[in-house]
């Protein structure tokens, strides 16, 4: 197996030792690339600086052209770079098709984005002293960003960023997880395809110590990173004085309030959660983790959902019957084990679940669990369901905040005056009204509050991000 290139400055380049990717569920080795030595890390970043004004003076239709073409060539890829996430990653098939149609939508949609940047016009006349005047406002990229993604979405997170970069005419430099570096390499071919000038992106595989040298390079003066919240926190201390947006985890709730009483009505809620909850093994930032039931339907909707998820198939991820893989590693499996055995220790009782199985966890369900029980608490990011009844709406609003995470809610809900009641009550980024927190389209805002981040992502974000107003003020007209 050859080693897979990673890009300097936009051209194919090996570097130094070997980083060997391994399917999560068998072991077995899937793809091979090495790590960046000091010298083409550094050979990225001066040429990201090098090239910040020619990216920035770039014509919208060259930089919509440039996604355009990416989009165009996820699309007729998708088959194949499917099987590679999956391949690295772990997740079910029909997961990773999903998330190459997301990256295809994404960078066309950003072409879009690209060809209707346009900055604004602003009055200045609201004060008679500054009659004859008017102000042009433009955003200009902040500089070279540097993109440090995690292992779950292995080509979405890195889509999220490389997009938006190349839509405003920032140079990008990504860091892919060393777990799950192939599908980054693979859209780093792609936009070696297009003409964009060299320099404008690199991908670098690189371990943990050598990303946190680049996080305080003074030439990266925009830092976006997705990925847990200790090491989202150790960047912001390390690079206080840079523009840094955190996209970090959480332990999304669901809520089914009082009006939803109907069996179709909890048929419904029982499979999405069952489905959102499982869905990468749990392992996405806004799997479903929490569940709270007005009380008066929960001995009703219990079952349901332990059927659901009971219904759901684990097994092999490359085959289309498969709805729950294998999680990214035997010690994250592990760890959720630990995880759950505490909290029946504390009190807790399956109500479905199983036996690890190497890397591959069982779908659970709890119940009886304490509050301050690490599966409730902190960020599972395992295929774990916790499940508890509440007297009311706003208790259930009450313990949806009860977390040190905030980054999307699911409010199950007929009724427009509760769905209001939520928005303003949930301390979250985003809720999702009649479904799963787990929504998420990649033009919309996205992003938490308290623990969960800091910044949004989301296209026009991003953009808004990467960028920043410089004003011209015309006088006397
Ligand atoms: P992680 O924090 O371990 O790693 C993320 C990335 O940071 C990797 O590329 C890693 O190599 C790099 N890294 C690690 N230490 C670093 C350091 N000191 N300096 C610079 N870079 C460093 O996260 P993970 O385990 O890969 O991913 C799972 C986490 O990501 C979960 O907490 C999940 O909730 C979060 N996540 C958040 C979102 C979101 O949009 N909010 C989306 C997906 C995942």
């Amino acid at each position: 197996m050859e080693p897979a290139p990673f890009f300097v400055a936009s051209r194919p380049a090996t570097g130094e030792g070997e980083l060997t990717v391994h399917h999560p569920y068998d072991g077995r080795p899937v793809g091979r690339t090495t790590v960046a030595t000091p010298d083409q890390v550094d050979a990225a970043v001066a040429a990201a600086a090098g090239v910040a004004a020619q990216a920035a003076a770039l014509p919208a239709h060259a930089r919509a052209a440039a996604l355009d073409h990416v989009s165009r060539r996820l699309a007729e890829r998708a088959g194949e770079i499917a099987a590679l996430i999956t391949a690295e990653n772990g997740k079910p098939l029909k997961w990773a098709r999903a998330e190459v149609g997301r990256a295809v939508s994404t960078f066309r949609w950003a072409a879009e984005e690209a060809r209707r940047f346009s900055g604004e016009l602003q009055r200045l006349d609201t004060d008679p002293a500054a009659g004859g005047r008017i102000a042009l406002v433009r955003r200009v990229p902040r500089g070279p960003v540097l993109g440090i993604t995690p292992f779950n979405f292995p080509l979405n997170l890195v889509a999220h960023k490389v997009a938006p970069a190349v839509a405003v005419g920032a140079p990008i430099i990504v860091k892919p997880a060393p777990a799950t570096p192939l599908s980054a390499l693979l859209l780093g071919e792609l936009l070696a395809e297009t003409d964009l000038p060299a320099g404008m992106f690199s991908v670098l595989p690189l371990p943990n110590d050598r990303a946190a040298d680049l996080v305080t390079d003074p030439r990266l003066p925009v830092v976006s990173f997705t990925g847990s919240g200790p090491v989202g926190a150790a960047i912001r201390r390390a690079a206080p004085e840079k523009h840094v947006t955190l996209e970090l985890g959480g332990n999304a709730a669901a809520v089914l309030c009082a009006d939803w009483t109907t069996d179709e009505d909890l048929d419904f809620a029982a499979q999405r959660i069952a489905t959102f909850a499982n869905y990468q093994a749990g392992q996405s930032c806004i799997a479903v983790q929490r569940v709270y039931v007005h009380h008066a339907r929960y001995a009703d909707f219990l079952p349901r959902l332990v059927a659901a998820v009971r219904g759901l198939r684990t097994g092999d991820p490359a085959s289309d019957l498969t709805d729950v893989g294998p999680m990214v590693s035997e010690d994250a499996a592990r760890r959720v084990e630990t995880w759950v055995a505490e909290a029946v220790s504390a009190g807790g009782t399956v109500e479905v679940g199983g036996l690890r199985d190497g890397a591959t966890y069982p779908p659970t369900v709890l119940t009886g669990v304490p509050a301050n029980a690490k599966v409730v608490a902190e960020e599972v990011f395992g295929p774990v369901l916790v499940v508890a009844p509440v007297a009311d709406d706003q208790a259930a609003f009450a313990a949806v905040n009860d977390s040190a995470y905030g980054l999307q809610a699911g409010v199950f809900t007929r009724r427009l005056d509760v769905a209001f009641a939520a928005a303003r009550a949930l301390e979250v980024g985003g809720v999702i009204v009649g479904d799963v927190p787990s929504y998420r389209a990649d033009q919309m805002p996205y992003g938490g509050v308290k623990g969960s981040g800091v910044g949004r992502e989301g296209l026009r974000s991003a953009m808004d991000d990467y960028t920043e107003p410089r004003v011209m003020v015309l006088t006397g007209l």
